[in-house]
Parts: C-alpha cells; structure tokens; sequence
C-alpha cells in the first residue's frame, strides 16, 4: 500500500464505522461505467452505484465535459444576490419535470440538508399564515430521511436513534405506514388526536430506502394525500432514493401530488453533491410578503453551486438522450429473474424487486463484516447491511454485469 493509506487512516474518521474493530476501506484508483478499479487492481463489478447517485454508471462523458466546461469558467459564485445559467436552467427543467404545481426549487449541498429545508419550509407555511403550534410532523417506521438532527427526529426510532439521543432530538409521531384496516386506524387516530399541533407529513414515496428497502404501493400515497387534505396539513415527499428512475419511473409519486417534494442522491448522476427542495405554489405563496422576516429562512454557504447545477443539467439530458426508464424496466425484469433462485435459499425470508432495486431479505445476517469480504472475493462491491442484500445499480447496467451481481449473492449467500 502506497505511503498515503497508512498515514491517512491514521486521520480519518469513517461513516458508521467503528473505528477501532471494522477492516480499513478499500482504496480505489479510479471507477468507469459500473466497475470500480481498486489501487491494486482489482476490478469489481458495482452492485450500489455509490448509495444509487451514478445512475448513469461513473464517469459518463456527456456530465464530464459539462462539468469541464463549467469548471473553465465558474467553478463557483455565492447565491446570495447573484444567480447563473446553471442554476436557473435547472430550476426551469426540474419544475416542468415534477407532477403537478411543484415549481419553486430551493437548492443545497445534501439530501439531509433539503429535508431539513423541507421541515422548516412546511413549519414556517404555518407560521406565516398566522398559525402558530403547528411544529410536529407525521412520519413512518422503517422510514429515513438523512443524518442530521431534524432528519433523524423523523426517521425509524430505532434506525433514527431516537433513544440514543434522546434529548438532542425534537419528539414527531412516528407510526406504521397507513396500509391494512389497523394502521389506517391508528394513523388516522394520530391525525384526529394531534391534528392542531402537525405541520405536515413526510414520507419516501413507495421504497423506504435505507430504513430497510421496504416497498409500499401508490394506494398508501394516495391514502396520505387523502388524509394530508382532510386535515389541512402539508404533505412532504422524501424522493431523494427514489428519484431519477429508481423505481422505474422519473418519479416515485406518479400522479399523486405532495406539496413538498425533497431530491438529491442521483440528481448530479452521482458526480458532485446537490440537492433539491421543490415547493407547490401554495405553499411559495405562503412566503410573499411585504414583511421581510416571512422570507424562508435558510441560505447554505454552496447554494446551487454551479459545478453541480451544470452536472445536473447534464444528467438530464443523458435521460432525454438515452433510453434510461426502458433500461431500468429491462434491468428489474433481470433482477427479477436472476434474485429468484435465493428465494430456495435457508435463511431467506423475502426477495422482492421494485424497479431497478434487488432485495434479498434474510432472517438474520451473523457476520456483516465477513458476508462483505466475500462479496468482494467475488468480484463485486455489495454492501448488505441490516439483514437486508440488496442492488441498486446503474440503471443502465449492461445485462451480464446484472448477471453477475445476482449470481454472486445466490453463490455467496449458498455457501
Ligand atoms: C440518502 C437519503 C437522505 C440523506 O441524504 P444525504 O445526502 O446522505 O444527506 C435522505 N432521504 C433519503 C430518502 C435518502 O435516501
């Protein structure tokens, strides 16, 4: 290993790692399409795409050259009082994108940090339509929404760490999705019981992501969209996962409309960090003011950097140009087919297939850390976590790689 590895893992602090027991990471030289080149060259084949963000694979030529482009001529400007193409462009092109009136963006750095933009955008609607108390939110178990404080408040419990910091986190209704007689009963009771103190909402539309890759259908959106109305409350989107053709479409909600609607992950096509918070009409209305403290309160210092807004635009065209959707739709068929024979597997409990998302479900995983040595053994980078081995690829991964990605859990999880 080159002298750079020993010194750096010395300084480093890694996410979700116990530092002292968990082998060091990987080094990796360079990544192309859907392989990841390790500096000591080996090649895996990339069952994550880098948590799902390079849904083109890595490195697409037409992102590249527009991310040169941008860099020859303005890597970066303050958002504050000034604005560019990139930006503006994007805005543009991600409102006539979105279902319905969602048509106001409000760009940040991460995913974390758009549903934090989100909570205060749906607690300040409220507060500048003269209602105050309304500071809580409806969310789900199994639900997540990103790492920083408010986000974590309105995650899983248990996977949001609700006990452990207790205290430092703010306290939301968090029950099961409304989706057989006694969880739409209970949700319903919620909403009957706290309605006055509720801002809103907030939900990963069909696929909670990495609370577990639980899937849940259009009925449930539509059940909250029906709920969100009845009691007057706002009605958040999470589709960060879920956006950009994850789950086969552009957009996991179809026809049904949140009024708040949160994006990052594949935004960029897994080039540069991004992120997205996209508000109806109704709720942008509820900031125009001659009052200048009813302005949404929140300005990150790399606001729609314009190396990623530039990224973004690229991407975009990449789905315009290429038949990516129709790639995915062929990509879940070939999970679909290739996940199959781990249903005949001991431990397995579930596979189930949504989109371009592979999930094999298992009754317990013992030895996380060993599973994951041997995927990579294998050839390919898979990361199980939970009980949970699961794909999220590029979604235009060329059919033998796909292949060669469920052949290695069957192979793996068999032996
Ligand atoms: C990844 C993710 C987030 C958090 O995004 P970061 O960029 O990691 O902060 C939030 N919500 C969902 C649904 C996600 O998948």
């Amino acid at each position: 290993m080159p002298s750079w590895f020993d010194e750096g893992l010395a300084h480093i602090w890694l996410p979700y790692t116990q530092m002292r027991t968990t082998p060091p990471p990987l080094p990796v030289a360079r990544t192309e399409g859907t392989r990841i080149h390790l500096a000591d060259g080996r090649v895996l084949v990339d069952g994550i795409a880098s948590w799902w963000t390079a849904c083109h694979g890595y490195n697409h030529p037409h992102i590249r050259a527009a991310v040169n482009r941008q860099l020859e001529s303005m890597p970066h400007v303050m958002f504050g009082g000034l604005t560019h193409e990139p930006a503006l462009t994007l805005a543009t092109r991600l409102a006539a994108m979105l279902p319905g009136d969602l048509s106001r963006v409000f760009f940040s750095d991460s995913g974390s940090v758009a549903v934090e933009v989100a909570l205060k955008m749906a607690t300040q609607y409220w507060l500048n339509r003269g209602e105050r108390g309304r500071t809580k939110f409806v969310a789900f178990n199994g639900g997540y929404h990103g790492d920083t404080t408010g986000a974590m408040a309105v995650s899983d419990p248990i996977e949001g760490m609700h006990k452990l910091f207790a205290g430092l986190l703010r306290q939301h209704h968090i029950v099961d999705l409304p989706r057989d007689n006694a969880s739409i009963a209970s949700f319903e009771q919620v909403l009957e019981r706290h309605g006055k103190e509720l801002a809103g909402i907030i939900v990963e539309p069909l696929v909670q992501g990495a609370g577990g890759m639980l899937f849940h259908d259009a009925a449930v959106l539509q059940r909250l969209r029906g709920a969100a109305d009845r009691h007057g409350l706002l009605l958040i989107f999470d589709e960060i996962f879920t956006g950009f053709g994850r789950t086969g479409a552009m957009f996991a909600c179809g026809d049904v409309v949140p009024d708040i609607v949160t994006l990052s992950k594949a935004l960029t096509g897994g080039t540069l960090p991004l992120a997205a918070t996209v508000a109806s009409e109704k709720v942008f209305a509820a900031f125009l003011s001659e009052a200048p403290d009813k302005a949404l309160m929140h300005g990150p210092t790399f606001m729609a950097n314009p190396l990623a807004c530039a990224a973004a635009n690229a991407s975009l065209d990449v789905f315009a140009s290429e038949p990516r959707l129709v790639q995915a739709k062929a990509l879940s068929a070939q999970l679909e087919f290739g996940l199959a024979p781990c249903r005949k597997l001991a431990d397995v409990v579930d596979v189930r297939v949504k989109g371009a998302i592979g999930v094999v479900e298992l009754r317990k995983i013992n030895d996380l850390v060993a599973l994951k040595k041997r995927f990579v053994e294998a050839g390919v980078w898979i990361r199980p976590f939970g009980n949970i081995v699961y794909l999220t690829p590029a979604l235009n991964m060329a059919a033998e790689d796909a292949d060669v990605l469920a052949d290695a859990i069957h192979t793996v999880l068999a032996s």
